[in-house]
């Protein structure tokens, strides 16, 4: 692999006396996709929090290239370039799409390139174009995710990770935002982070996996090379 662009090691992080997440490692290198895939409840949610800023975890450390970021706030891990399109990708639904693109160009080191990403934007999401002023509430569910990742794209993130983004989908929306992730990662060598519960499109789509299940890292690989056998165990804890 790749030198790591992301380093989460040996992360705890819980609910008062709850550990959610007991000792969790992983590595996200330059440009790559990486699978994070487990149960309902495994932890993935909380890890990303922990990552994001947005918990403070026991113990542990989350390194973005050479700084350590553990505990760090949230915008500025933002303007490191890691990003997170939470679950359900919320939306300002009274604002406009443009303007709730342009929310994401928050970072100073960005502000001046806001017209150009947005332009990026509409490229890779040509509907949004369409409807930039319409209200995002008034947008189907795969356009509000869209909107989302838009969002994201316009801080020009080095790593996006994406918290369950086909939840509430239909396939053929699914497939369609899998499709321009895959564009994002190859265009702009940003390297993508699936949280996902649908295991066999996320394999697919990345280059490395992690399985996580109560709390903990239980199988790691390169995703062309997992059998089913083995995944099946390691998901299920079986
Ligand atoms: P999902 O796929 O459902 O999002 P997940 O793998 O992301 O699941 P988490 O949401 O991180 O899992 O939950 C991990 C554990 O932490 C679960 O046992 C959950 O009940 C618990 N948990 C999550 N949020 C809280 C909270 N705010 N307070 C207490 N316990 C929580």
């Amino acid at each position: 692999m790749s030198e790591p662009l992301l380093r989460i090691e040996d992360l705890c992080v819980g609910y008062g006396d709850f550990i959610a997440v007991n000792g969790a490692s992983m590595q996200v290198g330059e440009g790559q996709i990486v699978s994070l895939i487990g149960l309902n409840g495994a932890g993935k949610t909380t890890l990303t929090s922990a990552v994001m800023g947005l918990q403070k975890p026991f113990s542990g450390k989350v390194f973005f290239g050479a700084d350590d970021i553990t505990a760090m706030h949230t915008d500025k891990i933002v303007s490191k370039g890691l990003t997170l399109i939470p679950q359900g990708g919320r939306c300002f639904n009274r604002m406009s799409v443009q303007d709730n693109l342009l929310m994401g160009s928050f970072p100073r080191s960005v502000r001046r390139d806001a017209r150009e990403r947005l332009e990026r934007v509409y490229e890779l999401f040509p509907v949004l174009k369409e409807k930039m002023r319409d209200p995002a509430g008034s947008l189907s569910g795969g356009q509000r995710q869209m909107v989302a990742i838009g969002r994201a794209l316009m801080a020009r993130p080095k790593c996006l990770i994406f918290d369950e983004i086909s939840l509430g989908l239909s396939p053929a929306v699914i497939k369609d935002i899998y499709h321009r992730i895959r564009m994002i990662n190859e265009s702009d060598k940003t390297a993508i982070i699936l949280i996902e519960q649908d295991t066999r499109r996320a394999l697919k789509t990345s280059d490395s996996f992690f399985v996580m299940l109560k709390g903990r890292i239980v199988l790691s690989g390169k995703s062309a090379e997992v059998d089913e056998k083995t995944l099946k165990e390691a998901y299920f804890g079986i």
